[in-house]
């Protein structure tokens, strides 16, 4: 079976974003390949984290994992420090990787703008991914369309690797959904929705209350047009569409048609029934999981035994051909 690969950061909660773009994929994936979905706690420190924050929303993220149907008995689930061996393989991996190459990716360019000071984890970052993919051989690396520079670049670094010393990473492939790989703020339509947006309107979290994300719809910015169209002209109506869409499974053409003379009221608020609906099975079930801790401890301990073994064995290989002496 082929290796598919993914994760998320604890750097806040899940938004309808991450839901749409990544999170709703995982659980098909199960049944077709060998998956591995990680909690990258070491990609969320990037950008300062309170302690307290990190620890409960990693565990969150984890509740949420389970909640959507990830099945620990069919996928490896752990959390990324638990696994050093990504720490020791991206230091190795930064040795072949070009400065200019991961100053030019569109992340760290939108991320080092909003910081005072320039770290050099957020430009490093895309190498740790590197790591955490090529560290279990993955072939198809299901994320949100953000991503598909640093699944380029990944491709690019396992290349330069397999062509210095010989065939050892296979070289993954990026997997985007259909509708909604790029889901955008509610706020300001050009701009991607992102979990760590100080502006709690410009998304939905996974666990906002059924009124909040009711609200919050009623809230995102449309346009003075008036008119619902999927078009490039009229990005904020198009990305509300899109949430549409993912959610009811309807074409965005049947969306358009039915909503076309209802206008923009009518449409966000059965907008706000669609989401609400969509998200209330995972929504139940978090509650329970999230409370059992002795659970998501045995989940995330197996989980971490399963991937350290498989990523130890890549790493022992990597170390072998570069010329590391064998202890
Ligand atoms: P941060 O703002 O901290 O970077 P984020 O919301 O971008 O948080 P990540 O943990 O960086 O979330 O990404 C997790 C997954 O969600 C990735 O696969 C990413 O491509 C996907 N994703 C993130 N934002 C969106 C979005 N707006 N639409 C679709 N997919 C998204
Ligand atoms: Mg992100």
């Amino acid at each position: 079976k082929k290796v598919v690969y993914s994760g998320i950061q604890p750097s806040g909660l899940l938004t309808l974003g991450n839901y749409i773009g990544a999170l709703s994929n995982f659980r098909e994936l199960q049944e077709e390949y060998n998956c591995l979905y990680c909690i990258v706690d070491m990609h969320a420190i990037t950008v300062a984290q309170e302690p307290k924050d990190l620890r409960k929303n990693t565990l969150d993220i984890l509740s949420l994992y389970l909640a959507a149907g990830l099945d620990p008995e069919k996928s490896i689930i752990y959390i990324q420090s638990h696994v050093p061996a990504h720490a020791e393989l991206a230091w190795i991996l930064n040795t072949i990787t070009s400065v200019g190459q991961l100053q030019r990716m569109t992340q760290f360019k939108d991320k080092s703008k909003r910081s005072k000071e320039v770290l050099a984890g957020i430009l490093n970052y895309p190498v740790l991914m590197a790591a955490d993919i090529l560290l279990y051989q993955s072939s198809f690396v299901p994320v949100g369309e953000d991503q598909r520079q640093h699944i380029e670049l990944t491709r690019d670094i396992a290349q330069r690797f397999n062509s210095r010393y010989s065939e050892t990473f296979v070289i993954p492939e990026i997997l985007v959904s259909k509708v909604g790989a790029k889901i955008m703020s509610l706020q300001d339509p050009t701009i991607k929705m992102s979990k760590s947006d100080p502006d709690k309107n410009s998304y939905i979290l996974i666990l906002d209350s059924e009124d909040e994300t009711r609200k919050k719809i009623k809230r995102a910015v449309t346009d003075s047009i008036g008119e619902i169209n999927y078009s490039d002209d009229q990005l904020a109506i198009k990305n509300l569409i899109d949430i549409y869409t993912a959610f009811s499974g309807k074409t965005s053409e049947e969306v358009v048609d039915y909503y076309k003379d209802l206008g923009y009221g009518v449409f966000k608020e059965d907008l706000g029934e669609v989401v609400v609906e969509g998200l209330r099975p995972i929504r139940e079930r978090f509650k329970e999981i999230r409370s059992d801790g002795e659970y998501l401890e045995k989940v995330y301990r197996e989980g971490a035994e399963k991937a350290s073994y498989l990523a130890n064995k890549t790493l022992r290989k990597v170390y072998r051909k570069m010329g590391f002496i064998a202890k």
